[in-house]
């Protein structure tokens, strides 16, 4: 191919972005800025139900979010298929001028009458011959033809499909709409594209829209179906069982460029021995060739493990600037008058190793700005039962009230509460941390309780005496 590839996404809208279509994109941004291409997106807007503006924003705004920017002068569109019915029906006729295409007026029920009576499931091709011309409820079929159709994937190699397992499919409804196998084969010719990369479900598609390029005369696209992506079960990753939203894993608090790098290891992986690698080096290495056959787990635990590496990378004050959304959530325990950037300034080292999403900070920091300890009941029971609780609350009060104020000190004076007691630090450390922090999980507990000072530390081990009282 002499000319620039040119590549493209071509999403349905849906509402929301798929974590699948959030791969594919990246896989053709990849390759569009390694072999210096276009990167078309075309919103595939012709069932009407799922034609909104909202929704095309929505696309634009996931696919800025992964870095693939439409002010790029990479990026082309987006255009809408809506907007090229009549070409798409131009095609169809002239398919149909040129002998390739042929109306029929079989109704659907009729068509399975047939296919009982002969035994064959689908359409038998019975109006190829009959000459009929376009009317009402007529569609247009393509007369398939005979023999074979080798697609030449570039993930998978070659695929053949024998023609006679393929019915005279649809070009046209009744109503005259063009159906999508058709309308995306033209916008296709259309644009110029020559790399088609998409998901794996479109490959029993690929014979018959590579037999309409030929009948449409132009040279078909280089094609590549990567591998759909399942869950833990090994199922189709679903929008009814799993989270596929990626605004959703967003709204979590998942790094744009850890999910960038996930998705992209997603049935892929760059070279060596860590999967953690910059955007510049997967589009050095990225090859449709490489990707596996085989379905991808979308591993959420794996993402959150990428996630919590990428966190660990910012630097302080990015790490900072990226929790701020999460800190001025609507659904925060804290007021806005009780929060102090300073604090949690000073706090944000302590979790910035500990948080695999963004949206567990502000349950990990909320006891520093609360008046009180926010008390969870479950860790209170669990920190609480046992018979010395109380009595190792009581002198860690005293000890607390004139001991050093610093965190190793901090340490060092209930390690010795316990040992008096036969106790671990780990074990004698579960009631106080309940107290201070109102959880059995959080933060460093001797680095916690230091910054959030002598006063507060000790009112809220009496609060506890109290409750436990
Ligand atoms: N609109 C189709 C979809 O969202 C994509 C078709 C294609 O990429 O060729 O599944």
């Amino acid at each position: 191919m002499t000319s620039a590839p040119r590549l493209r996404f071509a999403p349905s809208p849906t509402g929301f972005f798929h974590v699948g279509g959030a791969r594919t994109a990246l896989y053709n941004w990849a390759l569009a800025e390694r072999l210096g291409g276009t990167f078309v997106l075309r919103i595939e807007d012709t069932d009407e139900s799922r034609n909104s503006p909202e929704w095309t924003q929505g696309i634009i705004d996931a696919l800025g979010w992964l870095g693939i920017n439409s002010d790029s002068p990479q990026f082309e569109g987006p255009y809408f298929q809506s907007h090229n019915a009549d070409k798409h029906i131009a095609a169809a006729h002239r398919l149909f001028e040129q002998g390739n295409a042929y109306w029929c007026d079989l109704t659907s029920e009729q068509i399975q009458e047939r296919a009982k009576a002969s035994g064959k499931p689908g359409y038998d091709g019975f109006s190829r011959d009959r000459a009929l011309g376009a009317g009402i409820g007529h569609v247009l079929r393509f007369r398939v033809p005979q023999g074979l159709t080798v697609v030449h994937d570039l993930v998978r190699g070659e695929v053949q499909f024998a023609n006679e397992t393929i019915e005279d499919f649809v070009l046209l409804r009744g109503n005259g709409s063009p159906m999508f196998l058709l309308a995306n084969v033209v916008d296709d010719i259309d644009m110029a594209i020559t790399h088609v990369v998409r998901a794996e479900e479109h490959l029993p598609n690929t014979p018959k829209q590579q037999m309409i390029w030929n009948a449409l005369g132009a040279q078909p696209p280089l094609w590549a179906h990567v591998p759909v992506l399942v869950n833990e079960q090994r199922k189709k990753l679903s929008k009814r069982r799993d989270k596929v939203a990626l605004e959703q894993y967003k709204a979590d608090g998942i790094l744009a460029d850890a999910m960038v790098n996930y998705l992209m290891t997603l049935g892929w992986a760059p070279h060596g021995d860590t999967e953690i690698v910059s955007w510049s080096t997967m589009v050095e290495q990225f090859r449709l060739e490489s990707v596996n056959h085989s379905p991808a787990f979308f591993d959420v635990k794996k993402l959150e493990a990428f996630n919590g590496d990428y966190i660990r990378a910012l630097s302080p004050s990015d790490f900072i600037a990226a929790c701020q959304p999460w800190l001025t959530a609507s659904d925060v325990a804290w007021t806005p008058a009780q929060f102090d950037v300073a604090v949690f300034a000073l706090v944000a080292p302590l979790i910035q190793t500990r948080v695999a999403v963004l949206g567990e900070v502000a349950s990990m920091v909320d006891f520093f700005f609360l008046a009180e300890a926010p008390i969870d009941d479950a860790s209170w029971a669990k920190a609480m039962s046992s018979e010395w609780a109380r009595d190792v609350l009581d002198e860690c009060a005293r000890e607390y009230a004139t001991c050093d104020w610093n965190h190793d000190s901090l340490k060092l004076v209930l390690e010795a509460i316990g040992a008096k007691r036969d106790l671990k630090l780990g074990k004698v450390q579960a009631p106080l941390r309940v107290a201070i922090t109102g959880r059995t999980v959080g933060p460093p507990l001797f680095e916690s309780i230091e910054f959030l000072g002598r006063d507060r530390t000790l009112g809220r081990i009496d609060a506890a005496l109290l409750r436990l009282a």
